[in-house]
């Protein structure tokens, strides 16, 4: 948001992720031969070059039909783990071949944010909820895309604290803070709702996603008590000077989204702790990362942090690390191609726009300071740090 204040960092889907993404991709596997196999949940990986000494890595995963659980394995020449921060730390927890990798040490290594021993830096997470709003009354927010925080949440509901059981004085103005999104001028699906319409059933006018991010604090409390949070203490005392209607607006429908721990939460100190498309250590091992946690940096694209964005451009990058390993990117050379290994070029990633200039400035002179701290002596332990 700060290095491109126009246009937010990340560029959004016209559509659904899951139409315009996962299912031309799914077609595309299969057009080629491929099966993509749901339902199940990977425990475990074993690589070939690990402890099996196999000569395919494996992937043990689980399937679970009521209470049964089972597990079946897949082999594999190449593995790229996906699956976000917090199912990708207990895979590697329970991987004896991952476990030991270096560049997979921050998935379970305790963040600890004072800390700037870089095997001490871990990849933190966070609790998120997304409440979105179905709303009675056609609602005209004059951006599409805005930060809250600093609100006591459950305040709608009467006592200091809320009257929220399990609701803590300090939890709402504190530690909760987020964003929320204008869904009918983002999405094409809800473009015309603002629209009245001759259909009598159809009374939906608007559409808002509140988003809620560090909300572990809140997330155990029910839908309906969130679904009141979202409307009230945060929509409603953030734009009712702006946009009025809000006060009179009458929730349709609603879905509420919880993402226990499972969302990076970029900290100081954490970026050492990312992993790369290719972990350090695994660079023989046919292993590779992609999602919004891969490292980012200098030399990487410009998609960052929490984003769709940079999940997607990750899973390219993992893709070509994958295909050029085998040869099979136009000019790369590889041990593994043969005369028939048919080559593509690597995936067009379009590059994001520069940072604008201030921000371009702020990260030079940080870079600057950075190096030169770099060439000084060590300060005695518990002197302050220079920068
Ligand atoms: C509330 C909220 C709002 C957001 N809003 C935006 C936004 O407006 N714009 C934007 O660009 N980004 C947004 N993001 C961020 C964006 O959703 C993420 O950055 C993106 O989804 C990360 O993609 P990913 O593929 O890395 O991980 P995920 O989307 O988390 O996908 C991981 C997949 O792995 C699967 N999985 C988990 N465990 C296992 C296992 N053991 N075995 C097999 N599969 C497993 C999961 O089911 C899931 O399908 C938002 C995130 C949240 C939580």
């Amino acid at each position: 948001m700060l290095a491109h204040q126009d246009d937010f960092d990340v560029r959004w889907c016209k559509g659904t992720i899951a139409e315009e993404i996962f299912a031309p991709w799914k077609r595309e596997i299969e057009k080629v031969g491929g099966e993509v196999f749901g339902g199940r949940r990977v425990a475990r990986v074993e690589l070939a070059t690990g402890e099996s000494n196999k000569r395919r890595s494996r992937v043990v995963a689980t399937t679970r039909d009521g209470d049964v659980v089972e597990e079946e394995t897949h082999e594999a020449d190449v593995v790229v783990m996906a699956t976000g921060v917090g199912a990708a730390r207990g895979i590697i927890a329970s991987s004896p071949d991952l476990r030991d990798a270096a560049g997979l040490r921050g998935f379970l290594a305790d963040p600890d944010p004072d800390s700037d021993d870089p095997d001490s830096s871990g990849i933190a997470s966070t609790s998120v909820i997304a409440v979105r709003l179905f709303l009675d009354v056609a609602v005209t927010l004059p951006c599409k895309s805005n930060v809250w925080g600093g609100f006591t949440l459950g305040a709608s509901r009467g006592s200091k604290n809320g009257g929220v059981e399990g609701v803590t004085d300090t939890v709402g103005t504190e530690d909760v803070a987020g964003t929320f999104f204008d869904l009918c001028a983002l999405h094409d699906e809800y473009r015309d709702l603002k629209k009245a319409s001759s259909d009598a059933s159809d009374d939906v006018r608007s559409v808002i996603e509140v988003d809620m991010y560090n909300a572990g604090s809140v997330i155990d409390l029910d839908d309906e008590t969130l679904v009141e949070m979202a409307l009230r203490d945060i929509l409603t005392a953030c734009v009712r000077d702006v946009a009025p209607e809000i006060q009179d607006a009458v929730v349709v429908d609603s879905s509420v989204l919880r993402f226990k721990d499972g969302v990076t939460k970029f900290a100081p100190g954490s970026a050492v702790a990312l992993p790369r498309t290719t972990p350090a250590g695994l660079e023989r091992a046919m292993f590779y990362v992609a999602g919004d946690h891969v490292w980012q940096g200098p030399g990487s694209h410009g998609a960052r942090g929490l984003s769709q964005e940079k999940a997607l451009v990750s899973g390219m990058a993992a893709a070509d690390a994958a295909a050029a390993a085998f040869g099979r990117i136009a000019g790369e050379e590889s041990r593994r191609a043969t005369s028939t290994t048919t080559t593509r070029a690597p995936a067009r990633i379009l590059d994001v726009e520069p940072d604008e200039p201030h921000v371009a400035a702020a990260k030079d002179a940080l870079r600057a300071a950075d190096a030169l701290e770099a060439f000084l002596p060590r300060p005695p332990p518990g002197f302050p740090p220079l920068f």
